[in-house]
């Protein structure tokens, strides 16, 4: 079997260790003996038309503006229609917001999404920083990372959260919700990177690219001993120092 992972803005969007996400998921696929491909998609190129998972980064808000600019039209488009085909999706803050409706600055324009998430995102006065463990119904379950946003993001009617907010702030500090999942899609405010401490997501994202490609297949268990220490030490430490 083979894998593209397509690793969006990869220098523009690629705060907090998130490029972790993307070392994770090719090296958890190697180790299954698939062949992975990481392609990384900037400004002005396009998406690959055999992307199986993506991967979209968190970002300062002076990079969220030409990112928001070169996802507008086609090419936002063709990545809405990847989602809504199967393809796996991760995307962390700054992506995440930007694929919601519209994302509002501090003192600056609105940057507008591509409305995959029905969420809208307002930059508030106070900045989210700290551990985040949050509770989904995913087969994942618990998830662990850290947040760093000011962004205060807020569901809209056709919106699944991703999870509720255990430990840390989450989508606004608010509601108690965290992130939002739509098919194969998650965005959230984890970063981490989340994927080396969260093996269970990281395998639901490689199953959903290849399963869209490949038909039914499973991938087989991995010594994940290193990685659930590394969970439940972060888990820990989060509800030890909130
Ligand atoms: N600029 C956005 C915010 O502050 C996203 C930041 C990030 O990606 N960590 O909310």
């Amino acid at each position: 079997m083979d894998l593209t992972i397509s690793w969006l803005y990869g220098t523009k969007m690629n705060i907090y260790g998130d490029r972790g996400n993307v070392l994770a998921l090719a090296q958890r696929a190697r180790w299954r003996g698939i062949a992975v491909r990481t392609v990384e998609v900037g400004l002005g190129e396009p998406l690959p038309p055999e992307s199986d998972v993506f991967f979209f980064g968190g970002g300062q808000d002076q990079e969220q503006v030409a990112v928001s600019r070169d996802l507008q039209g086609a090419k936002g488009d063709a990545l809405k229609q990847a989602i809504a085909d199967g393809a796996g999706m991760l995307a962390v803050c700054g992506g995440y917001q930007l694929l919601g409706q519209e994302y509002r600055p501090h003192d600056a324009a609105p940057l507008p999404g591509i409305g995959l998430f029905d969420l809208v995102t307002e930059a508030g006065a106070e900045r989210f920083i700290g551990n985040v463990v949050v509770e989904t119904d995913l087969p994942f379950g618990e998830l662990v990372g850290f947040e760093n946003h000011s962004g205060l993001t807020h569901l809209g009617p056709t919106a699944t959260p991703l999870g509720r907010v255990r430990v840390g702030r989450g989508n606004n500090g608010q509601d108690g919700t965290e992130g939002a999942v739509l098919g194969n899609a998650i965005g959230c405010y984890l970063h981490g990177a989340l994927l080396p401490k969260n093996p269970a997501l990281a395998d639901w994202l490689l199953l959903a690219g290849l399963r869209r490609r490949h038909g039914d297949v499973a991938l087989p268990p991995l010594d994940d001993t290193a990685e659930l220490a590394a969970h439940a030490t972060a888990v820990d430490r989060a509800v030890r120092t909130r």
